[in-house]
């Protein structure tokens, strides 16, 4: 276990602190595990019906972070994945209690009915008004089966939302509480989970799940689901919870709804907008209507990995209290509304210019075509190289670069004017790939370019001025000089080779071999090289005696070419 922790056993009390700290609208109970709001005294004399929530600790945000004007007034936390104490809870009541009375908003498990039961059978005996309303909106579990009921999910922060706005509205006990149980018996909740997770004081996780294995239906403390299933895209898992609750809450074409796409507490939020997307476009197909949704970490279990999709029926009573302003930390700011238009229009960009196309015989492309093919056959190699001294996207970066130009070849301007063909393929290369190494292509492609332009006919010695031309273009992008472990490492010392081959009066091929030559040594020696530049600076002298695989790509491609025209030549 690995867990952001001082003890075990002070797990909710450290929480509890750094929540009350953080939020000067709240306060924590002295002694106690209870927060409540600040103004709780102020707003219980103005005659507001005072309404608490609580239950095991573990599924923060809730209940904690709900705490506010406009929602609960209190919040009592149990133990990680363990029902307060009717203590407790008597507490939370005597501290928010006044004359309007009290409301529990209780998820719908054993010890917290219980708990929460005989805490305002006491408070009643005392002479406090409370009512107490049990969330129960798990449609994984059969409404009438061999268990002890459905249990109360992540539809439970409906039930605070709606009811804290009836509240604030100054409505009567009796009203807040009808107003509640309407509202929790119209919705729905189902989840997924991808991973376990880990009770601090167990140390262990609660059941164990294999790689490509997910559990259907489970419940918020890692209980076991209904099923468990294999792996299936997110469309797949947003279809499957989907179809279990609109059959559940009888939804048909045109009802009105309000979603909530709840983090189980571990998914990157990446993957929660793949499933909340997911889910209005399936809400869509069913021509369901959306009023309102939001997505985030609502209703959690410690780090599991996983979603719940929460539906709930709303009419414009239901909305306008949805709609209704709550101060709290948890509750989001967004309204909610979805949008109309989501997708927008982006500004065209030139379209290349018309006229004669680069031929299939031209050398040009088939030199072009050759480091292309290079660079996809090396791939997993470039990978695994970046892997051990970067982030692993090298590899990556350079085969979308040479499908792209692959795929758009036949479009490239003819090979009478070269500097065009680099120039369009550096546009290529800018649009589709990121990094350090997208601009870094793309600028030694425009530098060539540019001193290809000003010979007329480009034969090897101009080629080979281009060529340090463009080197010199990484170098004063990237800010490299030969031995900071770059490419420049491959690139400097192969064009050096170049000028002084051709100076010599060799051939044009014998200088290629010699540049490439150079480029495979000077990747080979970035190896013994300290990194002080890309993201390989950050591994230090880990990456020691591991060539730079930046270096190790242009060796490969310069090769591509020389072997290319060699061909040619023979
Ligand atoms: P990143 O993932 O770090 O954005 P890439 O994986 O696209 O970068 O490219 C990594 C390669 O880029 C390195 O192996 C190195 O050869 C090269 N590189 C990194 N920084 C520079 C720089 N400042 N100048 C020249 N080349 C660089
Ligand atoms: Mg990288």
């Amino acid at each position: 276990m690995k867990k952001l922790i001082n003890d075990v056993s002070a797990v909710v009390p450290d929480m509890l602190d750094g929540l009350a700290a953080f939020n000067p609208g709240l306060s924590l109970l002295q002694g106690s595990t209870i927060i409540v709001r600040a103004d709780a005294e102020a707003a219980a004399a103005l005659g507001e019906v005072a309404l608490i929530s609580g239950g095991g600790s573990g599924h923060e945000p809730a209940h904690g972070g709900y705490v506010g004007p406009g929602m609960l007034s209190a919040a009592v936390a149990g133990e990680v994945f363990t029902s307060p104490s009717t203590d407790a809870v008597l507490d939370a009541i005597r501290a928010v209690a006044g004359p309007a009375g009290v409301l529990l908003i209780v998820k719908n498990y054993t010890g917290d009915r219980f708990n929460f039961g005989l805490a305002a059978e006491i408070a009643r005996a005392e002479g406090i008004a409370v009512e107490m309303v049990t969330v129960a909106d798990d449609v994984a579990l059969s409404a009438s089966g061999e268990h002890a009921g459905r249990r109360g999910l992540a539809g439970t922060v409906f039930v605070h939302k709606i009811a804290g706005a009836a509240a604030a509205e100054g409505l009567p006990l009796s009203e807040v509480t009808q107003i509640a149980r309407d509202a929790a018996a119209s919705i729905g909740t189902m989840g997924v989970a991808l991973t376990p997770c880990t009770v601090p004081a167990a140390g262990k996780p609660g059941f164990t799940l294999a790689d490509d294995e997910i559990e259907w239906g489970l419940g918020i403390h890692g209980e076991p689901g209904v099923e468990r299933g294999a792996l299936v895209s997110a469309d797949a898992i947003v279809e499957r919870l989907l179809a279990k609750i609109v059959d559940d809450l009888k939804l048909k074409a045109d009802d009105r709804v309000a979603l909530l796409v709840n983090n189980l507490g571990g998914t990157p939020s990446s993957e929660l907008s793949i499933v909340a997307g997911s889910a209005l476009r399936a809400l869509a197909a069913r021509h369901i209507i959306v009023e309102r949704a939001w997505s985030g970490t609502f209703l959690s279990a410690l780090e599991m990995a996983g979603v719940s999709l929460t539906l709930m029926r709303v009419d414009d009573q239901r909305l306008a209290r949805l709609d209704a302003a709550a101060t709290t930390s948890a509750w989001p700011a967004l309204s909610g509304r979805v949008a109309q238009v989501s997708v927008k229009q982006a500004p065209a960009a030139p379209i290349a210019a018309s006229g004669a196309r680069l031929s299939r015989e031209s050398a040009l492309r088939r030199v072009i075509e050759a480091v292309c093919a290079r660079l996809l056959e090396v791939e997993p190699e470039l990978t695994e190289m970046d892997q051990r001294v970067g982030d692993g996207d090298l590899g990556i970066s350079m085969s979308r670069a040479a499908h792209s130009i692959l795929q758009e070849i036949d479009t490239y301007p003819a090979e009478s004017a070269p500097a065009d063909v680099l120039r369009t393929m550096s546009a290529t290369i800018r649009r589709v790939v990121g990094g350090t190494s997208g601009p870094l292509y793309a600028v030694m492609l425009l530098r060539a370019a540019a001193a290809l332009d000003e010979a007329h006919e480009p034969d090897a010695k101009v080629w080979s001025k281009a060529f340090t031309a463009a080197v010199a273009g990484v170098m004063e992008l990237g800010g490299a000089q030969p031995g900071n472990r770059t490419m420049v490492d491959a690139l400097h010392p192969a064009a050096v080779a170049l000028n002084v081959a051709l100076d010599k009066g060799l051939s044009a091929g014998d200088a290629l071999n010699a540049a490439v030559d150079a480029a495979t040594q000077g990747a080979e020696a970035t190896a013994q090289m300290h990194p002080r530049l890309g993201r390989s600076s950050y591994v230090g002298d880990r990456a020691l005696g591991f060539a730079d695989p930046g270096a190790h790509a242009v060796a490969l491609w310069l090769g591509a070419i020389e072997s290319t025209l060699r061909v040619d030549r023979s």
